[in-house]
């Protein structure tokens, strides 16, 4: 019986974004079929491996008609049941193209030469064929059926005869335009150089039919003097195997180059990017294992959201078992992309029993090793990638060691680099130790946006004189890393806000405090106007600056920000600093000899200025600006 369904809305869209589509490499349609094929054998050997009776000897093959114009895509793989041929290819069931579909909708017009970047999968065919067919018979069952379909309102399905389960695919090529010679596939050297292109590692023989060349038999009459006769060569068709099959991670890492590894991972991660960079690792010993990893380009997703997207691809003995497999690779790497394939692992392993494996948490636990050596070696031999991964990534790097991760934290914080105020790029902490001064006892950092901003802070005027570098934190995450990094080597972090700097000599001290002494009934005076300060003190780090907030020893006003967001209200400690060498010092102490009111008034003005240097709205705005008015109007 013949049934005739429509398409989907979705899909139909999808459809005719590919019959109209100008995509310049329509080529991938072949990887596509040919990744749909192998996946299908993946699925039908793994059932094999417990039901002996579907193992088979797996392979695809690629048939192209010129009479006919058409390309047949064989597979002995799972097959497909009528359900199964409406809900996979009558819907879209990928999650790629309904990415791709999602982003091209959204724009105006839509740039289609990002069709390989998402891999549009079955659909593709039809950016080169009128017509598809595809004739199925699923594993275990008695009936075939056949799909066919122009891609435009609808597909039918009708019973059929298939002697083997599996699927072939066929597709009827398009006419020939001005533009596109879709007959080119229909060509050997064609067919095989796409095939050895993009699908050279699909692990089961892809096969197709090559012209080979008879051997020439040697005529008797050689000695004749009778001129030679052209003959034309005598040719036969062999079946020929286009693929080295081989898994590229399987190869030895000397014979793999750079540019097969990145090819290998835009086809199976579906990325248009080379990546920034691949790490190949080969261990054998107590534990056999190769993992396959890479860093993409752009980070595709953002860090705040898709937490779930973590996960290698967990193959044993070149059996696919398991994608994102989480137990592999730490929250914070969860950037990384890759695979990797053991032979210490048995092929029923489940998810809850990878938690507990043992094999797995060595091979994690070296897989980050190996990865951060690779930044590592980023680092020190290519700054300036680095730095481009590390404007990409780094947040995740602190979130690491934020986040404790124990044993990595040594070679983790090495990878971290900041900006600094007195260097034009960006530093890591070895960096800043090595320029040290030989006086300077502690690592000095400031949280704000940028070396402007941080130029600007009261708070800055003592480092700035002695020529410290100051490190310059500009991510939410950075100060929180800082506090769980506790010290580099032995060096303390301080930040220039918060505490005692150490800046001021001995005798200057002394006078501070001596002048404490002396002004101590001005001091609590003002600290009893503010009763949102914690204290009120003479500062060890102004020079010309008249006053500035700092925070007690706990926590900083970059996080009092970062945790109120996150509708956490812990406030951090105000400390309102006031310069003793300036002379509104004095002004300041005169208004309170004038009357108490005036006093209280002034300091409260110097109280808002500090807020507001310190990026904080100041308590009551309103009772600041009348004070300004005021003090304006005099
Ligand atoms: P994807 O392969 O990424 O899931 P496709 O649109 O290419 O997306 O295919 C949709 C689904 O159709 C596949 O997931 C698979 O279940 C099924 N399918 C496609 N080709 C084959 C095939 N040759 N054999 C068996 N099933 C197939």
């Amino acid at each position: 019986m013949k049934e005739t369904k429509k398409f989907k809305t979705e899909t139909k869209k999808l459809l005719d974004m590919m019959i109209n589509s100008i995509y310049t490499h329509k080529e991938i349609f072949l990887r596509e079929l040919i990744s749909n094929a192998s996946d299908a054998i993946d699925k039908r050997h793994y059932l094999a491996l417990t039901d002996t009776n579907l193992s088979a000897d797996y392979e695809i093959l690629v048939e192209a008609n010129k009479d006919e114009r058409t390309i047949t895509i064989t597979d002995n793989g799972i097959g497909m049941t009528q359900k199964e041929l409406e809900e996979h290819l009558g819907t879209i069931a990928k999650s790629g193209s309904k990415e791709f579909l999602e982003k091209v909708s959204k724009e105006q017009s839509p740039d289609v030469d990002i069709i390989g970047q998402f891999g549009v999968g079955f659909y593709s065919a039809f950016m080169v064929a009128e017509k598809v067919d595809v004739l199925t018979k699923a594993v275990n069952s008695d009936q075939a059926y056949l799909f066919t379909s122009m891609g435009l309102e609808s597909y039918s399905i009708e019973d059929a005869t298939k002697d083997d389960y599996g699927t072939i695919i066929t597709l009827h090529l398009r006419e020939d335009t001005e533009d596109e010679k879709y007959s080119d596939y229909l060509e050997e050297y064609e067919l095989k150089d796409l095939i050895k292109k993009y699908s050279d590692y699909v692990r089961y023989p892809i096969k197709t039919w090559v012209t080979k060349y008879d051997p020439v038999e040697d005529s008797d009459d050689a000695d004749d003097n009778k001129e030679k006769e052209y003959k034309e060569p005598k040719t036969h068709l062999e079946l020929e195997t286009v693929n080295s099959m081989l898994p590229i991670w399987k190869k030895n890492k000397s014979e793999v180059t750079d540019e097969e590894l990145n090819n290998f991972y835009k086809t199976k991660f579906m990325d248009y990017q080379d990546p920034i960079t691949n790490i190949f690792v080969n261990v054998e010993g107590m534990l056999t294992y190769n993992a396959l990893l890479f860093v993409p380009k752009k980070s595709m997703y953002d860090f705040y959201s898709d937490r779930n997207e973590r996960g290698l691809q967990l193959y044993t003995k070149g059996i696919f078992i398991l994608d994102r497999c989480k137990e592999l690779i730490p929250e914070y790497l969860r950037f990384v992309k890759g695979l990797v394939d053991s032979a210490d692992l048995p092929l029923n392993i489940s998810r809850e029993m990878l938690q507990e494996d043992r094999a797995i948490k060595k091979i994690a636990s070296n897989v980050e090793k190996k990865i951060l050596a690779e930044f590592s070696r980023m680092l020190k031999n290519d700054r300036e990638k680095y730095e481009e991964f590390f404007a990409d990534y780094g947040v995740n790097l602190k979130y690491g060691l934020y986040e404790d991760y124990g044993a990595k934290k040594e070679q983790l914080k090495d990878l971290i680099i900041l900006d600094s105020f007195n260097e034009e790029k960006k530093i890591t902490f070895a960096e800043y130790k090595e320029k040290m001064p030989e006086e300077q006892k502690v690592i000095y950092y400031a949280c704000g946006k940028n070396k402007e901003a941080v130029e600007k802070m009261p708070e800055m005027d003592l480092v700035k004189k002695k020529g410290y570098d100051v490190l310059i934190l500009t991510d939410d995450v950075d100060e929180f890393m800082i506090h769980s990094l506790d010290k580099y080597d032995d060096l303390e972090f301080k930040s220039i806000n918060q505490g005692d700097l150490g800046l001021i000599d001995e005798e200057e001290a002394k006078k501070i405090e001596q002048i404490k002494e002396e002004k101590k009934d001005l001091l609590e005076k003002i600290k009893n106007a503010l009763p949102n300060v914690k204290d009120v003190v003479l500062s060890k780090r102004l020079s010309d600056s008249a006053c500035c907030l700092t925070a007690g020893e706990g926590i900083s006003f970059e996080m009092e920000k970062v945790l109120k967001q996150q509708h956490n209200d812990i406030k951090a400690d105000r400390v309102l600093e006031l310069n003793p060498n300036h002379e509104i010092f004095n002004k300041l102490e005169k208004a309170y000899n004038e009357s108490e009111e005036l006093g209280n008034k002034y300091a409260n003005l110097l109280y808002n200025q500090a807020l507001l240097m310190a990026g904080i709205i100041p308590d009551d705005p309103k009772a600041f600006s009348n004070d300004i008015v005021e003090l304006m109007l005099k």
